[in-house]
């Protein structure tokens, strides 16, 4: 089923009486030739492009829930590319490029809306730092633009620029960053791999992964044993319980990460803002509601609820950075799940097991990462080789001492 004006129109005339789902509901055959596991944003788009990119077939996405239950139906709709590491900026870019072309990709509106980002500095140092970073992106096609305080000022005018404490001194902008619609995103990809023949399994929850002399052989799920000749793993959250049954540890933590959303207001924030003195950032959802969060709750947790700290704590970070927000009522808020690594970036990575691959450690940004993470690990599981753009995303780095953190912070997951 195609979509466009003309087919909404059509429609219309029949009383929208023609519209199919968007994908069919099989059963788990007993064997495929590769099993995706977790049926978020990251798993969906490797089925997606396994298929559609590198011709695989009898592909299944097992998913212990419904699709898009987790992560990418929950985060801040945040998609950018300004990276400053070279083991980060291509990736990412390779994924601003990709966002750019999903909807036509994908024949799916996913409200991709390139607003724009801005990264607020305070001080002399930190605009120095963002200066760098600034020309890293321009190194690699992302574009930036480094705005003064007044350039800044006529732009977003009802920020703070006079708090004592935390003045703001101007931002980093990166004109091609936005949001996206995150349920629609992982919809569409779903939709797509439906149509390249992929089973999207929901409500089957893997239970055990089956090894045989160091070979995977299949996956114990909640609907039956189901043999694989490849096994990727791409649970977000879930990481460290997932590989565990393999028998494997993780540089991985899992804490919960908080979002909230105001009442419809009238256009006010025009793309993203992020505020650098704290861990504040916000934007508006195209219904109105200005959507934001903050840092992770500080424990470990495998709850999708947080607690109430970290509200103050964002709460605080508004104020400090736009007092008006202060009149704006809290319709909602909910948390996540979130991988955190030692690093604060990813693993695209084959495992010491024959056939088992994994995909996770995206903290709080893998929800931009959702086409080239996609891309991929889908290029790892055809091939066997890492994608270009994510070599340095190999899960022995931390044993070799060739981590990649773009915020300097150490192995804290609260800092990055
Ligand atoms: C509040 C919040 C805000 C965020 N904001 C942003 C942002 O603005 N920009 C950004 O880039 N990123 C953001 N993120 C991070 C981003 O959402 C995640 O990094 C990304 O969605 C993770 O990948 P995923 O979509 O595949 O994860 P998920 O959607 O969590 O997918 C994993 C799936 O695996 C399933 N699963 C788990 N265990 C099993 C099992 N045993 N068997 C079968 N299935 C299983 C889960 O049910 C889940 O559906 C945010 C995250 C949160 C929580």
């Amino acid at each position: 089923m195609k979509f466009s004006g003309f087919r909404v129109f059509a429609e219309a005339l029949k009383g929208h009486t023609g519209w199919r789902p968007l994908w069919r509901n099989p059963e788990p055959k007993p064997a495929y030739d590769y099993v995706i596991v977790g049926g978020g944003g990251h798993g969906l788009a490797t089925a997606y492009y396994l298929a559609k990119s590198f011709g695989r077939s009898r592909i299944a996405v097992l998913e212990k829930g419904w699709l898009g239950s987790g992560n990418v139906g929950r985060n801040t709709t945040i998609i950018r590319s300004n990276y400053l590491l070279a083991g980060n900026e291509p990736f990412y870019e390779f994924s601003m490029k990709l966002w750019e072309g999903l909807e036509q990709e994908l024949n799916f509106n996913a409200m991709v809306s390139q607003r724009g980002i801005i990264n607020l500095y305070h001080t002399d140092a930190q605009r120095d730092a963002f200066r760098r970073r600034g020309n890293a992106m321009m190194l690699a096609g992302a574009g930036a633009r480094l705005l003064g305080r007044e350039e800044l000022r006529a732009m977003v005018p009802f920020l703070n620029y006079d708090n004592a404490r935390f003045p703001i001194k101007g931002g980093l902008v990166q004109p091609r960053a936005g949001t996206a619609r995150h349920d629609g995103v992982a919809w569409g990809y779903a939709r797509g791999a439906d149509s390249h023949g992929v089973d999207l399994i929901q409500n089957c929850e893997v239970t055990g992964v089956r090894l045989d002399r160091g070979k995977v052989r299949g996956v114990e799920t909640s609907r039956g044993y189901i043999a694989a000749d490849r096994v990727g793993v791409a649970v977000a959250g879930s990481s460290g319980r997932v590989m565990a049954m393999a028998g494997m540890r993780l540089p991985i933590e899992s804490h919960v990460l908080q979002a909230f959303v105001t009442e419809g207001l009238k256009p006010t924030i025009p793309g993203v803002i992020t505020f650098g003195a704290g861990h504040f950032y916000i934007s508006q959802s195209d219904k109105g509601g200005l959507v934001f969060g903050g840092d992770i709750d500080g424990y470990n947790s495998y709850a999708q609820r947080g607690n109430l700290p970290v509200v103050e704590d964002v709460a605080e970070g508004g104020m400090a950075l736009m007092p008006m927000i202060g009149r704006a009522r809290l319709l909602r808020m909910w948390g996540g799940v979130v991988d955190m690594s030692m690093d604060g970036s990813p693993i695209i990575d084959r495992t010491q097991i024959d056939g088992l691959y994994f995909n996770g450690g995206w903290c709080y940004g893998g929800f931009k990462a959702t086409p080239a993470s996609g891309y991929a690990f889908a290029h790892l599981l055809a091939t066997g080789a890492p994608h270009e753009t994510a070599r340095a995303y190999r899960i022995d780095r931390f044993a070799r001492g060739h981590v990649v953190d773009e915020r300097g912070a150490g192995a804290q997951p609260n800092l990055h």
